[in-house]
């Protein structure tokens, strides 16, 4: 079993896909062992980005990543970072997949609906900048 951190970034949230990014992770046997809603001050995206901070787009993004309520959770299953990054799609969706998430919903190379770790070391820093152990079930 693996985790992973998914995302649902505030274009998500704000095109009402909560439930459609929801159930692709429930029907691809992601159990979502986490899960809340958070509203990102500048500072805590700049903290999470903070990987990107050197980057052209780092201001950019983490505007658009504190401009809204976020829904953070975390999911679990077999090979769970791949299987997240294969539903997601690309992080250009104009290079993502037919069906994938991306592909089907996203706007633009920064407004692409969800965020998932890459890593397993990403994935367990990820979290823990999220969720304490008492906010991670197991069912
Ligand atoms: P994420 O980390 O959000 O899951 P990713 O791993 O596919 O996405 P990264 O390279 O880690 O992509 O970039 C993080 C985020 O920064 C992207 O999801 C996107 O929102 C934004 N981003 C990446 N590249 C660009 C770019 N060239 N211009 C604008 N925004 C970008
Ligand atoms: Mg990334």
């Amino acid at each position: 079993m693996e985790r992973t951190l998914s995302i649902i970034k505030p274009d998500g949230v704000s095109k009402r896909l909560i439930g459609e990014v929801i159930k692709r992770f429930e029907k691809n046997d992601l159990r979502i062992v986490a899960m809340k809603m958070v509203h990102l001050s500048k500072k805590e995206a700049e903290g999470f980005y903070a990987v990107h901070s050197e980057r052209p787009f780092f201001d950019s993004l983490t505007n658009f990543m504190s401009s809204g309520p976020i829904v953070v959770m975390v999911l679990e299953g077999k090979g769970a970072i791949k299987k997240n990054r294969e539903l997601m799609g690309a992080t250009n969706y104009k290079e993502a997949k037919p069906g994938t998430i991306r592909h089907e919903f996203a706007s633009s190379i920064e407004q692409n609906i969800v965020h998932g770790s890459d890593s397993p070391e990403t994935a367990s820093t990820e979290i823990a900048y999220f969720l304490n152990a008492l906010e991670i079930f197991d069912y």
